[in-house]
């Protein structure tokens, strides 16, 4: 562990909040007091379930994960973040092994950081995953899984169940594209009496309640000839 030096704090960082999860208090509290000192704000907390309720209650611009935890394995935490948008998750672990490193970037984490770590380096990491992820701080979709509550840019939106669905599927992968074929297997089970004219309906619809001008979408586009995408 390296001794805590303070420098400057950057643009980047102003104000962003940043949710630790780490179960050693000791490296829970260099985290915090490091952190606050670049100009974040910090919450702390030890376990997953906390976590995931800190996350759904002030909404970090990122998450920095510890993989093991005392109530719950860390990757079951990253798949509830994950369920829920687009958040950045920065991994800390212990294990500090290549094959955890390709786990955690393969399931949707934005970085990893092995322990134990140089400040210095995770400042670093967290700067440049802001930086990634910054235009589309606050501004973003928000899925509050627990409440069924969705979000869009501060505005609370209320969907039916099947919009719901098509939205938390999309966003899942934000990007990729998702075929008309494969979201009638996901929302419908492959169900005969579903056909390609109810995903268009409620594309329209999501649209239409997630969209400033449904007209020209930000968020749900469609992409001729193959299917839908969420703007990431
Ligand atoms: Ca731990």
């Amino acid at each position: 562990m390296t001794s805590l030096t303070i420098a400057g704090v950057s643009a980047v960082s102003q104000g962003a909040q940043i949710l630790v999860c780490e179960d050693e208090p000791d490296i829970a509290e260099i985290l915090r007091s490091f952190l606050s000192a670049q100009g974040y704000e910090v919450s702390t907390t030890a376990t997953g379930a906390e976590a995931l309720e800190r996350i759904a209650e002030i909404q970090p611009d990122l998450v920095l994960l510890d993989l093991m935890l005392p109530d719950q394995d860390g990757w079951e935490v990253l798949e509830e973040i994950r369920k829920t948008g687009t958040r950045p998750v920065i991994l800390l672990t212990a294990l500090g092994r290549v094959e955890d490193k390709v786990r955690g970037l393969s399931h949707g984490a934005d970085d990893y950081i092995s322990k134990p770590f140089d400040l210095d380096e995770v400042r670093a990491r967290i700067e440049a995953v802001l930086r990634r992820s910054g235009p589309r701080l606050r501004s973003k979709i928000w899925i509050d899984d627990v409440r069924k509550e969705v979000r869009v840019k501060e505005r609370t939106i209320s969907l039916s169940p099947k919009e719901y669905a098509l939205l938390k599927l999309l966003i899942s992968q934000p990007g990729r594209v998702f075929s008309t074929e494969e979201i009638l297997a996901e929302l419908w089970r492959g169900s005969p009496y579903a056909s390609a004219q109810d995903v268009q309906k409620y594309a329209y619809l999501l649209r239409k309640k997630l969209e400033t001008d449904p007209a020209r979408p930000e968020f749900l586009l469609t992409v001729r000839g193959f299917g839908y995408r969420l703007a990431a």
